[in-house]
Formats: C-alpha cells, structure tokens, sequence
C-alpha cells in the first residue's frame, strides 16, 4: 500500500531505491538479506553462537567459584540468564525467517527493540541493566563473526535507501564508502551535522520522520525527494514515472551547471566573489577541484577523529592537512581546529552535559584538553609549509580565549622550532562567529585575528535558541530571522570596514536562494559543500552589487518576517530575469 511521509528536506536530488533498515549498531555489523534455502542454516549458525558464549559464561563461573567476589558470580549468572530468556533469541529467530535478515542483523535489531524497553523502566537498577544485556549481546555477535555466513549475493549501494532512527555524522560518512542512493532518518535537523555531511555527499536525504523505521519493511520501494523533504513509500505506476522523469530533469540541470566549472566568478558590475569549499575529510578534495573551487574555506577537522578508538596522532594528521594543502596547489586551506562536542562526540568519551550544544564544545574542549590541541596545531602549522593554509577556530566568545588559543599557536610554533620543523611563520589565524555574543562585541576579533568566517548554521542555533540537531524545534530554524540577519549584515560590514576578510561558511553560503541577499550585505567570500558552488556561481554570475545594496539593505531595515519573504522572492526574481550567463 502506497503512503507518504514528510520531514525535512536536508539534502536536494531525488532518489528511488529499496529500503535498507538500519540501527546505529547494525552499521557496525554486516546486513544482508538471506536466500530462502539458507534460512535454516542461519538459525543453525545462531544456536552454535548462542551455545558457545552460554559455554564461556560456565567456564567463567566454574572458574570463578574458587574464590572470584560474589558480585562478579552475581553478574555472570545475571548474563547468563538474559542469555536464555526467549525475549532474545525468539524474536531474532523469527527475524531470520520472516524477514530473512542475517544473524548479526537481526540480533542488532533485537537489541535495539530491548535496550528501548529498558529505558523506558522507572526503576533506575533495572535500566541500568541495559548494560549488561548490551554484553551479552556484543559476545554473541563475536561468536557469530567468527562463524561464517553468508555474504550479500548482490551489492545493490546505488540503489539502497538507508532507512534508520538516527544515523550519527561518523555513519553517515560511511555512506561515502558504501556509494548509498540515499537516506532517511526519524530524528534530526536541517543543519544537524549528518545533513551537512549528506549535502557535502550529494546523497538525497530526509530526516525528521518520526515513525519511518516503524512503518518501512525491508525492500520496501521508496522514493526520496530530498527538495520538498517527502519520502513515498511504493508508490504507484504514475507517481513513479512522475518522480524519474524529475530525476532526469535534474540530472539535466546540473549536467548544464557543469559548465559553469571554469567560468570566473565575478558580478555582472566585475566584482570577483571567492567561492570555496567545505570538506570534511582529505577524500572530498576531488570533489571540491572538480567544482572548480576557489579554495577550501573549510576544513571540519573532527570528522579525522569521528568513529574511531583513539585519537589520530600528530603525523597521520599532519599527512591529512598535509595532503588537502598539496591538492589545492597554492589556493588557500582553512583548516578549522577540533570542533567536537555537541552532535560530535569521540568514540568511547561519555558526556552527560544536559546540553551538549551550550557544553564544552569546540575551543572549550581544546582548551581544557591542551596536549591533544598542541597536537593538532603542529600539525596544522606543519602542513602550513607545503600550501597556503589559514588556522581557523570555532566557537571563540570571549576575550581571554582568543588570547589562550593564540598563547597556544605560539607555543606549538616554539615546540617546532625547537625541533627544526618548518611552519608558514606568517600564518593566518582566524575565528568563526557563531555565537550572538561574538558578533556583537567584534572588537577582540578584529584586534587579534587576522581573518573572520561566519557559522551561520550555530549563529542561527544560539541566536534562536533552538538546538539545531532536534527536528521538534526545526521549524524555529530560520535563517531569515532578522535577528540573524542583523547579526550576519554587522559582521560582514563591521569586519570589512575594519579592511579584515570575511567569509560566510555555514550552509547559508550554499543556498542559491540567499546569494543575492548575502551579496548584497558585502559579503565577497562564500564557503560551501562542494556540490553547490556552480549553483551559487550561476546566481553571482546574474548579479549586479550596485542595485543589490539598496535593495538588501531596504530588506534589513524591516522586522516584519513576511514582507521580509516578499522582497527577497523579488530580488531573486529580478536575478532570474538578469543576463544568463553563457
Ligand atoms: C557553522 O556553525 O555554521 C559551521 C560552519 O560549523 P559547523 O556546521 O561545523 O558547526
Ligand atoms: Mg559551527
């Protein structure tokens, strides 16, 4: 039966595919569906796996009876019975035949549906029990891994349609490996850190769903429409038809935005405006030169420390920067320091802040972890000799830690120094405003640093007050708030003013709809996910700053949201009527 289900458009492009169910977890493990006639002897390969671990649980406690604490005996008999309640192995054999997921799937399935119904009990003793059901588990899945399966007859990436209830950014960069059709999501927001690695993918994506790994099955064919934020879900002959036509449309257009590649980008009136790309790993230079990027404007660096044990040391970073400033052969590199916290999280570190977004993130966290910091600005300054690169720091507010990151940078320079390493002595080093209290006091800024770029996609979170990875608030999320605009428009002047570059880095940048509005702040640096630079080009190429300037500024004097909406629909429409490029 065919329906539909709306989130939020995250990523553009439409996508028709087969539904592939996934948890967090079950990214972890190999998923596959089964042939029928090798469904018995999948259950076969459980029962051995259940067996051997209900093995090792007696050799632990025989083991155990001369003379281990009784909480650890209290513990493995514990284990051993989740082990042999029918809530775990029944269901996961019934996954096997019915919906013929492998082993290791389907127990990651179950486990998913246990650990749900453990959190939800009042009692605080038994749903810290989800821990211990989390091991029993994580040893069967050992024991099955190492019992051979079956591996997927057919590799269908093109064409799968990750369906899961979260996916974090570490999975979701994954997906650049598995080469998936697109994917959907229940929880998420538009600018929540696995959108933006999505866009930067060019994979359509949905999210914000709430029930869609409820309602989906396995195989299901579906439609992503990563425009209008829907998800059809097997669609009818007509709608089908409907949809890869739009998809051919699609691919039309931006086969013709191709040609765009070696245009310069300057303005009908001959201003040139650099546009940039956002990466967040070495890989996606390919797609940034092939954009035809101006530069990187931003290098997410924690996406090297995302979904791994252990931190990367000095030389495998330096060898990543080092490698992103050799590819762009002399355009400029900024390479933004660690940015973890909130939606980022390293593999392993417990956090428990209520409120990850307002908790030590980014700068805050490099500044209480200063070995791990020192770490990674040798290394940045390291890559500095063999390219054009700029240091760039996220989430800067105050004073005092502009001053400490700079004591900082000062140090790790003196460390290599001291080793004879060569650095860019001049390097540049520049701060995000991505907080309301940064653009407002700019001063600091301007005084200390030598360049500034605006995180639009955090100045829009913590001006709005709306955590930007929760899709209960995204319809709060609004770029046009002329609170935020306000705060764009006095960086970007104030800044240029004061003769210091300003660039924009957010996903403001790469909305074509927002290029005449941005330009017309004065905004001449623009950094984005590769796959939008020949779509912002088209619209700097339509544009003539001289009659932007009134306009915008007419547009920010005003506080009616509306209105507001009005004049930017006219002075998009007027850009569409302006001289096409050729
Ligand atoms: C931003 O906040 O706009 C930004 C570019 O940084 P990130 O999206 O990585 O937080
Ligand atoms: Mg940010």
């Amino acid at each position: 039966m065919s329906f539909t289900l709306h989130g939020l458009a995250v990523s553009q492009g439409i996508a028709i595919g087969h539904a592939h169910l996934v948890s967090h977890a079950t990214l972890e493990v190999a998923h596959y569906v089964l042939p029928e006639r090798f469904l018995d002897e999948e259950i076969e390969r459980l029962e051995r796996a259940l067996a051997e671990v209900r093995r090792e649980l007696e050799g632990l406690r025989a083991a155990g009876d001369a003379g281990a604490p009784a909480e650890l005996l209290a513990f493995i008999d514990l284990h051993r019975m989740l082990l042999d309640d029918p809530m775990l192995a029944e269901p996961v054999r019934a996954l096997i035949r019915e919906r013929r997921c492998n082993a290791e799937w389907a127990l990651t399935q179950q486990l998913e549906q246990i650990v749900e119904q453990f959190e939800q009990f009042e009692d605080e003793y038994l749903r810290e029990r989800k821990a211990d059901i989390v091991q029993v588990v994580e040893r069967v899945l050992k024991s099955l891994m190492g019992l051979p399966g079956h591996p997927p007859k057919h590799a269908r990436g093109e064409n799968l349609i990750i369906v899961a209830h979260d996916l974090s950014p570490a999975d979701t960069l994954q997906f650049k490996q598995l080469k998936i059709g697109g994917f959907v999501t229940d929880l998420g927001g538009a600018t929540s850190h696995t959108a933006i690695v999505a866009r930067s993918l060019g994979i359509p994506a949905v999210v914000g769903l709430h029930h869609a790994r409820e309602l989906i099955r396995e195989d299901d064919l579906v439609v992503v429409d990563g425009a209008r934020g829907v998800l059809i879900v097997d669609p009818d002959a007509r709608v089908l038809e409907e949809y890869r036509l739009r998809k051919s449309a699609l691919e039309l257009e931006r086969a013709k935005l191709k040609r765009l590649k070696k245009a310069r980008a300057a303005t009908l009136d001959g201003v040139d405006i650099e546009l940039c790309a956002n990466i967040e790993l070495p890989g996606d230079v390919t797609q940034a030169k092939a954009a035809g990027a101006a530069g990187i404007g931003l290098f997410r660096t924690e996406f090297l420390f995302l979904g791994r044990d252990g931190v990367p040391h000095e030389e495998e970073q330096y060898a990543a920067y080092r490698s992103v400033a050799e590819a762009m052969d002399g355009r400029p590199v900024v390479i933004r320091t660690l940015d973890i916290g909130a939606d980022k999280n390293l593999r392993g570190v417990e956090r428990s802040e209520a409120n990850p977004a307002l908790g030590q993130r980014a700068i805050r966290y490099c500044l209480a972890e200063p070995q791990l910091f020192l770490t990674q600005l040798r290394a940045i300054l390291r890559a500095s000799h063999h390219g054009r690169v700029r240091l760039l720091v996220p989430m800067l507010a105050h004073a005092h830690e502009i001053e400490q990151t700079l004591a900082l940078v000062e140090q790790a320079k003196a460390q290599l120094r001291e080793r004879g390493q060569p650095f860019d002595e001049l390097i540049e080093v520049g701060g995000m405003i991505e907080i309301p209290a940064a653009a407002l006091a700019l001063g600091v800024f301007l005084k200390k640093l030598d360049f500034l770029s605006i995180g639009t996609n955090d100045l829009i979170q913590y001006t709005l007050a709306i955590d930007r990875a929760d899709e209960a608030v995204a319809h709060l999320y609004d770029p046009l708030h002329p609170a935020v605009l306000r705060l764009i428009a006095h960086t970007i002047h104030a800044g240029t003013r004061a003769g210091m570059a300003v660039a924009v880095c957010g996903e403001m940048a790469g909305d074509p709809q927002l290029t005449r509005l941005l330009l017309g702040m004065g905004l001449r640096q623009f950094s984005m996910h590769p796959a939008q630079i020949l779509a912002v080009k088209q619209e700097v190429l339509r544009s003539s700053l001289a009659e932007l300037r009134r306009k915008v500024a007419r547009l920010l004097a005003g506080d009616d949201p509306l209105r507001l909406r009005q004049q930017l629909a006219r002075l998009n429409a007027a850009q569409a009527s302006g001289v096409a490029p050729n």
